[in-house]
């Protein structure tokens, strides 16, 4: 459902999914015994000011705490995104989005879209009923960014400061300032009303495999990619059980394992003969480190049995991984 808030010459238009920014409490000060995802996106702009020359327009694409984030209404998100930004008087895209898994839609849709305008997700740690909900002030600056000429790319907007889709981390589990770009820092800030960018915006449309958004599209399901973190008397068992289910003729089997690694992407003995095993068994694996800052930097002179991810966090080379097993034969 659709909803027009204001009549003006560009569109913002602004997505709704869910998220503690749509949540309620029961008491005004209680800001985590609260339900996420209940309140329409449409009342969370009531009261919020577009910048100038915008029009807003408000729809529902889901209603869910974003704990719980499926692969259903990650593709309706990027086919609302694809149709709203096809429009010409479409100047950008707002998403409310819970903060758990933020982070994995936006580099989803940046995968998928690379977008030539800009898709802003926004936030909020505490409920829309809270005594000071930080919710309204993210949804302003979000529209802001995307009413902003010549912005472009996925990005998250949280607490002022403007993140790329390739950089977002949630790094807080209650503070309202809760993401961070890690070394590259954020893309910019949001100071009343005025973005201060410190970097450029992500990257343009020609980034985006060929084919790769109607293959996401088409997809029956997309590829099974598990994430297991390399730690402390590790063990492979987790891994040749999903083998084992592979033999069995699973209905969804695993095609590929993203390795949490510790450090610069070292491994636990056990689990990497294990990940080795999968490997010789048809299994794509990864390396990603469990590190919250820095990359795995190659060894100069030495080929890596298990392939490296660079910065991708392991939650990021898990979604970089099922879309390049997308384009296999056998997930078609
Ligand atoms: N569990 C909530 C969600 O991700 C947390 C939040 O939005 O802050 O939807």
């Amino acid at each position: 459902m659709a909803q027009d808030i204001r009549d003006g010459r560009r569109r913002v238009i602004v997505l709704g999914t869910g998220g503690t920014i749509a949540g309620r409490a029961a008491a005004p000060g209680d800001n985590i015994g609260y339900a996420a995802g209940q309140v329409g996106v449409s009342d969370l702009l009531s009261g919020i000011e577009a910048p100038d020359g915008i029009s807003l327009l408000a729809e529902q694409v889901a209603q869910i705490d974003s704990k719980d984030m499926t692969s259903v209404v990650w593709r309706e998100l990027a086919l609302r995104c694809a149709h709203w930004l096809a429009e010409p008087d479409v100047a950008g895209i707002v998403i409310t989005h819970g903060t758990d898994t933020l982070e994995e839609t936006a580099f989803f849709l940046q995968s998928v879209l690379s977008p030539h305008k800009p898709v802003v997700l926004t936030c909020a740690m505490r409920p829309a009923t809270a005594l000071a909900p930080d919710g309204p002030q993210n949804v302003r600056d979000a529209l802001v960014v995307a009413a902003m000429p010549g912005a472009h790319g996925v990005v998250a907007v949280c607490a002022g400061t403007v993140h790329s889709a390739f950089d977002v981390r949630k790094v807080h589990t209650y503070r309202l300032d809760a993401f961070d770009s890690g070394d590259a820092g954020p893309l910019g800030y949001v100071e009343e009303g005025v973005v201060r960018l410190h970097r450029s915006w992500p990257g343009a449309a020609a980034d985006v495999a060929s084919g790769l958004f109607e293959r996401m599209i088409e997809a029956r399901t997309w590829p099974r990619v598990e994430i297991l973190v390399s730690h402390a008397e590790a063990r492979g068992s987790i891994v040749d059980s999903l083998l084992q289910e592979r033999r069995l003729g699973a209905a969804e089997p695993v095609q590929g394992l993203v390795l949490a690694a510790t450090g610069n992407g070292t491994l636990h003995h056990a689990l990497e003969e294990a990940a080795l095993r999968a490997q010789s068994a048809g299994v794509a694996v990864v390396r990603a480190t469990r590190c919250a800052q820095g990359r795995i930097l190659p060894k100069a002179g030495e080929a890596e049995s298990i392939p490296s991810v660079g910065a991708l966090t392991p939650v990021k080379a898990r979604i970089a991984l099922m879309l390049e097993l997308l384009g296999s034969p056998s997930t078609a």
